[in-house]
């Protein structure tokens, strides 16, 4: 069904090529992808970006602005009156990514729109709104058809194009440009005859990440292979020649020793400079050079802590150490096993930094936390930027019986209610900060 919504959607594109009146208003913008910020492995603060003055992040559905100097973090809504609990107030973008140009902030997010008093569904679409919250506007659609389910990818702005995926190919089209008119298909016809069975087998959202470096435009996405297993795929499509080509996949246990989830993905990874840096949790720190396919192990990490979530910067890669998940619960292997898996470690209370070429710099420990917030459960990291890393501290405050198990599911917690930290550890200082916190029942 998902197959023949995308065929119908590439004949309605191509008719609409010359007959679309719609109009465009392409923005000028030679900003290079922000990709130091798209490492988030929060469930709650799921995007950040920054400009000049500070940090722009989403929590929840509402959008904050953290300023550098101060770290005074303040919700985006600077409306008279406004009680900041509906989709009236400003700082409510709902959206699950967000980048930032000179004097806009964007942000995407699926549409239902009220027209002639009907909710329409307008499908994924990037808005913006100034840097204060005002004057939000519609930049473009992200779909040519509205499914509400057909883009698995977040879109990234590029030296002026934004990339997104629409039914499993990537296009581009430039900022503030009109989709029937601007947007150019990019890859995924070879996909198309090669391996789209195998991504129309896979049970739950296909997923697509999209990546900048250089001239090249990146696509990571995880196939099934014929064992069963998964394996993240990289996709290499440069601006300067046009060409596209598979250039990395994950590799074998035999390449770079086991890991956790040999032959599934990898940890977490970043791109830079031509090489994939790669953390495999449960093995080492391993960086590939993508044109010659060359290995290189750059840390023994496992001597420091065999499990953990990492995250980098182009100058950085930090290592939180933090453990599986209970996997005796009924049901974990079902949730843990749609490829991307960003959840499955827990807890944590020291940052391992490394240059990102793997020299060693220092340990940070989170200990003096442990002892201010009691119920804290689990740190997760969600930036890095000039010399401090950025994690959210999840306390979970349980009353009543815990551990009872409910019909051979997941455990009953009694009555759980959540506070989230925003705090930052400086990495000269090894001083921790607590910036912002919520409460959540
Ligand atoms: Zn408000």
């Amino acid at each position: 069904m998902k197959k023949f919504k995308c065929i119908i959607a590439a004949a309605i594109s191509v008719i609409t090529v010359f007959s679309a009146s719609g109009c465009s208003s392409i923005i000028k913008t030679d900003d290079p992808f922000q990709k130091e910020m798209h490492q988030s492995e929060s469930r709650w603060i799921t995007d950040v970006c920054e400009t000049e003055d500070g940090y722009y992040i989403l929590f929840g559905s509402y959008a904050y602005f953290i300023d550098k100097n101060t770290k005074k973090t303040a919700l985006l809504c600077t409306k008279p009156e406004c009680a900041h609990n509906d989709e009236t107030c400003n700082a409510y973008l709902s959206g699950y990514t967000i980048f930032s140009t000179a004097d806009r902030l964007f942000y995407s997010n699926a549409s239902y729109v009220e027209e002639n008093g009907e909710f329409v569904n307008r499908g994924e679409r990037l808005y913006s709104v100034a840097l204060d919250g005002n004057d939000r506007k519609v930049v473009q659609d992200l779909e040519f058809e509205p499914s509400g389910n057909s883009t698995y990818s977040t879109p990234i702005l590029h030296k002026g194009y934004v990339y997104f995926v629409y039914c499993g190919i990537l296009y581009r089209m430039p900022l503030g440009g009109n989709i029937n008119e601007n947007a150019e298909a990019l890859w995924g016809n070879e996909v198309e005859k090669d391996d789209r069975q195998i991504f129309d087998s896979i049970p739950v959202g296909h997923s697509f990440t999209l990546w900048a470096d250089g001239d090249n435009i990146y696509v990571m996405t995880n196939v099934q292979q014929s064992d069963g297993t998964y394996k993240d795929i990289l996709y290499a499509y440069s601006t300067a020649d046009e060409s596209v080509k598979e250039v990395w996949r994950t590799p074998n246990a035999d390449t770079v020793g086991e890991w956790t989830s040999a032959g599934v993905e990898v940890s977490k990874w970043y791109i830079k400079d031509g090489y994939i840096y790669f953390y495999l949790s449960g093995g080492d720190y391993w960086r590939c050079k993508l044109e010659t396919e060359e290995y290189e192990k750059l840390a023994d990490t496992y001597e420091k802590t065999p499990y953990g979530k990492a995250m980098f910067n182009d100058e950085y890669m930090c290592l939180l150490n933090s453990e599986p998940e209970d996997k005796s619960i009924p049901g974990y292997e079902i949730a843990g096993s749609y490829g991307y898996d960003f959840n499955n470690l827990i807890g944590g209370d020291t940052f391992f930094v490394y240059g990102i070429d793997g020299s060693f710099k220092c340990g940070l420990s989170l200990g003096s936390l442990y002892e201010e917030l009691p119920d804290l459960e689990d740190i997760a990291p969600v930036f890095i930027d000039d010399n401090e890393i950025w994690f959210v501290a999840q306390e979970t405050h349980y009353t009543g019986e815990t551990g009872v198990m409910q019909e051979g599911f997941l455990p009953v917690g009694g009555v759980k209610t959540y506070d989230f930290t925003l705090c930052c550890v400086n990495i000269n200082s090894g001083e921790i900060t607590r910036v912002n916190s919520w409460h959540r029942e």
